[in-house]
């Protein structure tokens, strides 16, 4: 399920959370950009209609966004962070020709280590590389 930008606004509602009108751009863009855009992307497309909005606001609202469970941060590529709107557990596939970053079902709760059985696991990521069958 994709979320919408009107149950994430409602969720933000909930937690308390008020979103400026630049921060809530940021949110819409990345509800109907589900690529897993870097700061760079957003904030490129985003300044050519808003042209006070500054990079800065951007990674802070990324931040609130992480924070509250909203958004999650990618590092599938160690030059470059991305961000996921979609925080229902999957995997990333990246392709090291074209750059696209799949998503794949998988079922994170198979992924639990016995050797980790008493840790407290807040966070699951499961990264594959390789070629796209599109770039094959
Ligand atoms: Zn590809
Ligand atoms: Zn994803």
């Amino acid at each position: 399920m994709k979320p919408l930008f009107e149950d994430l606004k409602q969720e933000l509602r909930t937690k308390n959370i008020n979103l400026s009108y630049q921060r809530l751009k940021v949110l819409e863009y990345l509800t109907q950009n589900q690529c897993h855009p870097t700061v760079e992307q957003i904030f490129t497309v985003l300044h050519e209609d808003i042209s006070t909005l500054s990079k800065t606001t951007v990674y802070n609202t990324l931040h609130v966004l992480v924070e509250a469970g909203l958004v999650r941060v990618i590092t599938i590529d160690q030059n470059e962070t991305r961000y996921d709107i979609n925080v229902e557990n999957h995997g990333h596939f990246k392709c090291d020709s074209c750059g696209t970053i799949y998503d794949f079902g998988i079922d994170m709760e198979k992924l639990s280590p016995v050797t980790l059985k008493d840790f407290k696991i807040s966070d699951r990521s499961v990264y594959f590389k390789g070629i796209c069958s599109d770039c094959l």
